[in-house]
């Protein structure tokens, strides 16, 4: 059997590597591979003629690929993008296993009420569709305000970094919140945090849990947080997690730890 991940680029994915190493641990007759795609519209005319059996759809792919699936599953309904492609009687069902993923990889963390998401992108749709799936108030904070209607219909709070500014120097702002997220880009090839520091660090001071979507660096929000003895986590667990989900999905068998800890070192070793 065939898989493959769609993106642009996408020479960096470390998911065949994931993958491969759980069809190995499971002696499963599939190899897993890459796709380079120029054309996103080319997307499921691709899967379909390459004989492909189920996919992975990253950047800049995820709502090319929601739009051209026959059947949309579960929470992707309401995000809007997919990230998992299963050929079914001819026919293509699409999930998100990105949203799932991440509620699993900070299921240690206790107790969350209340969300401070930095970022306002495909990432934070995900994560705030999954969270408020859960009941859990959210806040965002973006330095724009690229997809506020998006965040709003969810009832979400959305500020922009100068609604976050006035609120702040006027005193009106909730410092404390049970859990911060960084779903945004900065620290990924830089040295930027993802908010103003005046009030990034009152607001990091004061939370219980700190959570980064980067993974196999120390952001400057992850120095942060470990400089205030926050219990933090990188992404690493969060790419884990959406690609066990999908691999259930691929092979139709349930995960046990020995398969999860087998995809997490071909992830490690990749
Ligand atoms: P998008 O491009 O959709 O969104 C990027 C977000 O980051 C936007 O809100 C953007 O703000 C904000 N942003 C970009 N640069 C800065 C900056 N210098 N300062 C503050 N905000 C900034 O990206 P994605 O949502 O797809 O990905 C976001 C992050 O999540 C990436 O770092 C990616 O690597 C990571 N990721 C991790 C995954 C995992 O499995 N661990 C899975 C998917 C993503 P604006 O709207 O104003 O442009």
């Amino acid at each position: 059997m065939k898989f493959t991940i769609y993106g642009n680029p996408i020479q960096h994915s470390k998911s065949p590597q994931m993958h491969n190493a759980g069809f190995k641990h499971i002696n499963f007759d599939a190899i897993y591979d890459k796709t380079l795609l120029e054309d996103g519209n080319t997307l499921k005319e691709h899967f379909i003629s390459n004989h492909i059996q189920g996919a992975n759809i990253t950047v800049p792919f995820k709502e090319y690929a929601y739009n051209q699936a026959d059947e949309i599953i579960g929470l992707a309904n309401k995000i809007g993008a997919v990230n998992t492609f299963i050929k079914s009687d001819d026919k293509v069902k699409a999930y998100n296993t990105d949203a799932p993923g991440f509620l699993k990889a900070i299921e240690e963390f206790r107790d969350i009420k209340n969300v401070l998401l930095l970022g306002a992108g495909g990432t934070a749709k995900a994560i705030a569709v999954a969270l408020k799936d859960k009941n859990i108030d959210i806040t965002i904070l973006n330095r724009s305000k690229n997809n506020q209607e998006f965040f709003t219909n969810l009832k979400c709070k959305f500020y922009d970094w100068d609604d976050m500014r006035l609120l702040y120097s006027a005193g009106g702002i909730v410092l404390k919140y049970d859990l911060i997220i960084n779903s945004t880009s900065a620290g990924l090839k830089d040295d930027n945090y993802p908010a103003p520091l005046e009030f990034l660090k009152p607001l990091i001071e004061n939370t219980t849990y700190a959570f980064d979507c980067i993974y196999g660096k120390k952001t400057p929000f992850g120095q942060l947080a470990n400089s205030y003895n926050i219990k933090y986590k990188d992404g690493e667990d969060m790419l884990l997690y959406q690609g066990v989900l999908a691999f259930e999905l691929f092979t139709g068998i349930k995960a046990d730890d020995g398969l999860v800890e087998a995809m997490r070192s071909g992830l490690k070793e990749s």
